[in-house]
């Protein structure tokens, strides 16, 4: 079989973020997965309310430029949380995704919320070959959209351990049911049916979160009373959430010590986006990865922490598991940032040095950053054998406004200068400069 093609633009290529995901989208022929009028969906990530680690929106408008170039009809998406936050419901995330730049004026089309205010706009899909799933729940517009292309920023993940394309497609094309199951926490053995519930641990009015629990459980399984004991939870009506589970530290709802949902669950995102890809069709699906501002949590954090590697360039690809495998051979190559996250005192791995896994110990509970990548290919998504092809830039024409196309911008100023007449006004200058060029150097001195 060949090596699978990922086109590469070094973070050093001497073009602008913005251009070289456009000139990729170009080389790795992703035009190729629509034809001219197709719907196209651009998967995004639009950020956590107060995070600055996501892609900026400008270099979500190259692609939709790009898309539009080739005659596709974008829309550019993301999908609710399965936890409720700011991201929870569709009308928050459209205001959170508006705090973060992510407009229709700013990105040049429709930005939406594949799976609907609520989440539960979905197609079930099934799983073929699956390692852990039979369905997986793709998000109604993303299912319904003829292409996708799957727009990532690459950094690290609290539950993923990295977060790039795979997971993009696994859990972030997931409806909010979708991301529950992936998450395992439907699972009958080892989820949220399984989860231990100690009513008589509550403090009820007495804790100091008791306003959060008693309100944002959003079917209202889970409520607090005014009699001990406080907490009640009716698991019937319980969506798996896992917004009272995620709070366990109080010991109210705690998931038993032999459940392994969280060491599985990078694994199970291959089961899911493989799903995806098969519904919307393999030659139908590309994928970009920007390998930037790498983080080592995921932009679903309220902040961001210090980058723990220098920018690494920007990927593009048609297999799911070659741009992924790339990234992270490419972040294994590089030495870490000093005084971020993989420097902290104490973690095994050396991780801070060229040549060690930078995501694998990372995370609170170490987890090899290798589990999707390598649950995918046991399932047939994809493949690590892959080969960087060093990306081209077209001529720069290509990546100018598209009014300035047919004159440059001085052109367009010409009238209103011959009606301002500007001049020259040399007296705004003194005769003798009051200070030296050696005055201005070094340090100032302070007692
Ligand atoms: S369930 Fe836990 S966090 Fe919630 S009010 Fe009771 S003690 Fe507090
Ligand atoms: S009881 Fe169920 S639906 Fe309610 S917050 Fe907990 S996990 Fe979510």
């Amino acid at each position: 079989m060949p090596k699978q093609k990922v086109y590469y633009f070094s973070p050093r290529a001497n073009l602008s973020d913005v251009s070289k995901g456009q000139s990729l989208f170009e080389e790795a022929e992703l035009n190729n997965c629509f034809n001219s009028g197709d719907a196209v969906a651009i998967k995004i990530h639009c950020g956590e309310w107060n995070n600055t680690g996501y892609l900026r929106p400008s270099i979500v408008a190259g692609i939709v430029e790009t898309v539009k170039k080739y005659g596709g009809e974008p829309f550019v998406c993301d999908t609710t949380t399965c936890y409720i936050q700011s991201r929870g419901a569709g009308r928050d995330m459209i205001e959170t995704a508006a705090r973060n730049g992510f407009t229709s004026e700013t990105i040049g089309c429709p930005f939406i919320i594949a799976d609907g205010n609520l989440g539960l706009d979905e197609v079930k899909v099934p799983v073929n070959g699956g390692n852990f799933l039979k369905y997986a729940y793709l998000a109604e517009a993303i299912a319904n959209a003829d292409a996708l292309i799957v727009l990532t920023h690459f950094k690290g993940h609290p539950s993923g351990v990295y977060g790039g394309s795979i997971k993009n497609v696994g859990i972030g094309c997931s409806s909010k049911q979708g991301k529950s199951i992936v998450h395992l926490f439907q699972h009958p053995r080892w989820g949220l049916p399984a989860y231990i519930f100690n009513p008589e641990k509550c403090k009820g009015l007495n804790c100091p979160v008791n306003k959060r629990c008693a309100e944002n459980c959003p079917t209202a399984s889970f409520t607090l009373t005014n009699e001990k004991p406080y907490a009640k939870w009716d698991r019937s009506r319980c969506i798996g959430c896992l917004e009272c589970g995620l709070r366990g530290a109080c010991g109210v709802v705690v998931k038993p010590k032999d459940s392994p949902i969280d060491e599985f669950f990078p694994a199970v995102i291959s089961d899911a986006a493989k799903a995806y890809i098969d519904y919307i069709g393999r030659d139908k699906v590309g994928f970009i990865n920007y390998a930037i501002d790498i983080s080592p949590q995921c932009d679903c954090m309220t902040w961001s922490d210090a980058w723990i590697l220098p920018n690494l360039g920007v990927f593009a690809s048609k297999d799911v598991v070659a741009i992924d495998t790339a990234c992270l051979d490419t972040a294994d190559k590089m030495p870490g940032v000093p005084g971020s996250r993989v420097y902290d005192e104490g973690l095994p791995g050396e991780p801070w040095k060229a040549g060690n896994e930078k995501f694998t110990h990372i995370k609170r509970v170490p987890l090899s950053q290798w589990m999707s990548v390598n649950a995918a290919i046991k399932i047939g998504l994809g493949s690590a054998d892959y080969e960087i092809v060093e990306a081209k830039p077209g001529p720069r024409e290509n990546y100018l406004p598209n009014r300035y196309k047919e004159h440059p911008p001085g052109y367009y100023m010409r009238k209103a200068f011959f009606t301002h007449k500007p001049r020259i006004e040399s007296e705004s200058y003194l005769d003798v400069e009051k200070v030296e060029l050696k005055e201005l150097q070094g340090r100032p001195v302070t007692r």
